[in-house]
């Protein structure tokens, strides 16, 4: 396998899509009544909901639209968060958590709401995700969540060792849980076509325009400047998910970002296709540093896992991802990679996004710990009606204190120093 070669082929995503709306970089004074920072699921959403709603507003990213992690992402729309319903409650007390929860679950929902409504044309498939155990302690966690999932009456199964063989083509796994709300999506086709309904809308879209500083205009308006223009407005939203630079002083350490790689075949023969992964679920497995995997609508196998730090996927990385994916799927015999590429997860501390208000009128939203299609998605319906003082109870996430995570200057060894804890928890058989 030739990484470097691979590499330089650039995303299956960026390969496939259809050409993005051409945006123009900001180069004028704006004046509007929310700014947006960053062009991906977050910042796009917002601008979308925000002009349903008939609000001005003007969004700006660094480099192209959805060149951040919405266009580099696996493409599966997950919906639910990370923690339960008890967690919450004894954090945010019980009729917020039971809030929380529900908009977690309608999160999905929400990203075919927008496909649909707009037309967007990214290959939606709706045949759910496929969590596999990968031992049998994650066995019975998935037993217990499935519990779970049927009292707040989710569409999900539990499938035995035998019926996860037949649906996904492998007999690695113990059996799993199919949650039949998720679907699949050419992320980066879905981040473009966000951008274009907004700006139908009449939001203002710019690209090829770094922020370089964000300062208040006398009053209460915020300036949002880059090299050649800037956007004036009394309400801001920084949506610079894991690519957050310094911008802002300290956001950056309110996460810890790590890299997450993937690869991609040609499309498999027919024949082939019939048997690696059948039900085109998109799956992840149950270990902490897990594998991700599902077939593009064109019929690639996509195969992703957790790399360490840094924008380009090491040969071990690629090494592992190209083993795994031969482990599960023997019939591929030595499989042929296309494509190679990598991106930033902003992983936090208790794996919930969180919403900081760090100045009145400022606010910002990351943390989607490497589910953010369907949760991004969703943030934006959040965060436009919070700014525009809305107050709907179905849309309510609390805002948490502005916290850095300790010992951030220390994070390259840390993350080395976590993975090596996860492989040994996933090989004691921990679910995540
Ligand atoms: C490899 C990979 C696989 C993943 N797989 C999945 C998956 O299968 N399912 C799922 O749900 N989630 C997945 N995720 C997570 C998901 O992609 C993210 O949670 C989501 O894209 C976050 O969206 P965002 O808009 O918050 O951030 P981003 O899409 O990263 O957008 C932030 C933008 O801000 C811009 N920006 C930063 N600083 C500035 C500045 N100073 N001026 C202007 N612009 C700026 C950046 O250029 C960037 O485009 C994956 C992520 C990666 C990296």
């Amino acid at each position: 396998m030739d990484g470097a070669k691979l590499l330089a082929q650039g995303s299956l995503w960026a390969a496939t899509a259809a050409p993005g709306p051409e945006r123009p970089a900001l180069e004028e004074e704006v004046r509007v009544e929310v700014g947006i920072v960053g062009g991906g699921f977050t910042g796009l959403s917002t601008a979308l909901h925000l002009a349903e709603r008939g609000v001005r507003v003007a969004l700006v990213e660094a480099r192209e639209i959805g060149e951040g992690a919405s266009g580099l992402n696996g493409g599966q729309v997950i919906p639910g968060l990370k923690r339960g319903r008890e967690e919450l409650a004894a954090r945010f007390g019980a009729d917020r958590a039971e809030r929380m929860v529900a908009l977690g679950d309608g999160a999905g929902e929400r990203v075919y709401d927008l496909v649909q409504r707009y037309g967007i044309d990214c290959g939606l498939e709706r045949n759910g995700w496929f969590r596999a155990a990968h031992s049998p302690i994650a066995m019975a966690y998935l037993e217990k969540t499935a519990k779970d999932m049927a009292r707040r009456g989710v569409d999900a199964v539990l499938v035995d060792r035998a019926a996860t063989g037949r649906m996904l083509g492998t007999d690695r796994y113990l059996g799993g849980l199919h949650d039949r709300r998720a679907g699949a999506v050419q992320p980066l086709a879905y981040v473009r076509g966000l951008a274009r309904a907004a700006a139908g809308l009449g939001a203002l879209v710019f690209a090829r325009s770094p922020v370089e500083r964000i300062t208040r205009d006398g009053g209460a308006e915020w300036r949002i400047a880059g090299a050649r223009g800037a956007i004036v407005a009394p309400k801001v939203l920084l949506a610079t998910g894991a690519y957050t630079d310094r911008l802002w002083p300290g956001l950056a350490r309110t996460f810890v970002g790590v890299q997450s790689a993937q690869m991609a075949t040609a499309p498999l023969s027919a024949n082939v296709r019939a048997s690696v992964l059948p039900c085109r679920a998109v799956v992840s497995d149950t270990r902490k540093l897990s594998n991700y995997f599902r077939i593009d609508a064109e019929g690639r196998l996509v195969m992703g896992g957790r790399g360490p730090l840094g924008d380009t996927p090491s040969p071990s990385t690629l090494a592992a991802i190209a083993r795994a994916a031969e482990r599960r799927f023997p019939m591929l015999g030595r499989i042929e990679w296309k494509h190679a590429w990598c991106g930033r997860i902003d992983m936090t501390l208790d794996e919930m996004p969180r919403i900081h208000q760090p100045e009145p009128g400022l606010w910002t939203v990351l943390g989607y710990n490497g589910r953010g299609i369907a949760l991004a998605t969703t943030m934006g319906a959040v965060m436009a009606d919070r700014m525009t003082g809305g107050g709907d109870p179905a849309l309510d996430f609390p805002e948490t204190p502005f916290a850095t995570v300790p010992f951030h200057a220390f994070r390259a060894p840390g993350v080395a120093g976590a993975i090596a804890w996860y492989k040994f928890r996933d090989s004691l058989g921990f679910a995540a």
